[in-house]
């Protein structure tokens, strides 16, 4: 028993050349989607006619976590979607109300509960989905409400820190994890001033080491910041198994 995890999509807040921004999906007793950036809904429609995921879980409300969400409620309502069963889609605490905001001004206010079994979760209270138990733990992501999430199936941890700079949240999710999908967005480790937001690949390997978490993998790393070798990185289309 195993869980596989495929990078749909691991570029950062703007796209790496052809690249699709922030999604994972892993499979195991179900198939939970972590993400759902730009791109994802068009690299899942590579592999079959419309994405069979039970649920998808956004870890914080940056565009490239979540913005196709937007053409999958079209494609799930109006399109081939609308033949699939509906996933569950987990959000952060008051996203209920956010998504009816945005709704109200993209289409209707209640698009997306329309599109989505919809549930909020709450900071360290693990829920399940897709078969997979996870608990979001909350990072440091400038002055958002931002998670990372660690989930568990079929005897297999992994962590995922979301959009996160150095914080206490990232050795909770990834404590003595099987794998550890971490962002190291920044080229160096100096601090950006203000509340910091996103990792350099030092800080990624630091926060990995203090989890205990056995293997490691890089992500949201912009194209023009190439990794030191000796680190795994993640690239658009990537299986791991888990
Ligand atoms: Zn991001």
């Amino acid at each position: 028993m195993s869980v596989n995890l495929t990078v749909v999509g691991c570029s950062p807040a703007w796209p790496n050349p052809g690249g699709a921004q922030s999604g994972y999906l892993l499979d195991g007793p179900g198939r939970l989607l972590l993400d759902c950036g730009p791109g994802v809904l068009a690299k899942l429609r590579e592999q079959e006619p419309w994405p069979t995921v039970d649920a998808i879980a956004i870890t914080h409300w940056h565009l490239d976590h979540w913005g196709d969400l937007v053409p999958w409620v079209w494609g799930g309502t109006l399109g081939p979607g609308a033949m699939v069963p509906q996933p569950e889609l987990w959000v952060p605490p008051e996203g209920r109300e956010l998504l009816s905001s945005i709704g109200g001004r993209l289409g209707r206010p209640d698009m997306f509960e329309v599109a989505f079994e919809l549930h909020e979760y709450v900071d360290g209270e693990p829920f399940e989905a897709a078969g997979f138990e996870i608990t979001p733990h909350r990072v440091l992501h400038y002055d958002l409400l931002a998670f990372g999430f660690r989930a568990s199936a079929n005897a297999a941890v992994i962590g995922y820190s979301g959009d996160s700079g150095p914080s206490d949240g990232l050795p909770r999710i990834a404590r003595d994890a099987d794998l550890f999908v971490c962002e190291a967005t920044l080229l160096q480790t100096n601090p950006e001033g203000g509340t910091r937001g996103h990792l350099s690949s030092d800080e990624a390997v630091e926060a990995f080491e203090a989890s205990g978490a056995k293997r490691l993998l890089i992500t949201h790393r912009p194209f023009e910041r190439p990794l030191d070798s000796s680190l795994e990185q993640a690239s658009d289309g990537m299986r791991i198994e888990v």
